[in-house]
């Protein structure tokens, strides 16, 4: 079982209301996660169950809040094998598309690239 499915169980055990509704969430943040939220709400509740509120923002897209290409001096590839996108902490796969994107710049990311933003992944 998977660490979300985990969590889900854990929630419904413990009979927490609302676990879903993330009712403070985005009271600070930039409009485009703000509105990415409102989406979120207007979304089937057996849906808003199986994504939590964080995937859906970082699965929605490549939202403007992220740094550019440009700042973070993004290459298709790196000139350092030891430190490329495929295992920077931020990396991520899209599960349909099988598309990788960043949790921290915008647009489509390639296994070997890199930015002035990589870290270590765990
Ligand atoms: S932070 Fe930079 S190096 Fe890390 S996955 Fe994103 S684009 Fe690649």
């Amino acid at each position: 079982m998977n660490y979300m499915r985990k969590y889900i169980k854990l929630l419904e055990d413990h009979h927490i209301e609302g676990s879903f509704s993330y009712d403070r969430a985005g009271i600070n943040a930039p409009r485009a996660v703000q509105q990415a939220i409102e989406e979120f709400h207007n979304l089937p509740e057996e849906v808003k169950k199986n994504t939590p509120l964080p995937y859906y923002i970082l699965g929605s897209g490549t939202p403007p809040y992220k740094m550019s290409r440009e700042d973070s001096e993004y290459t298709d590839k790196s000139s350092d094998p030891s430190t490329t996108c495929g295992n920077c902490e931020f990396a991520y796969q899209k599960v349909i598309s099988k598309k990788y994107i960043c949790s921290q710049i915008r647009d489509e990311i390639q296994p070997p690239g890199w930015c002035n933003q990589w870290v270590k992944g765990k």
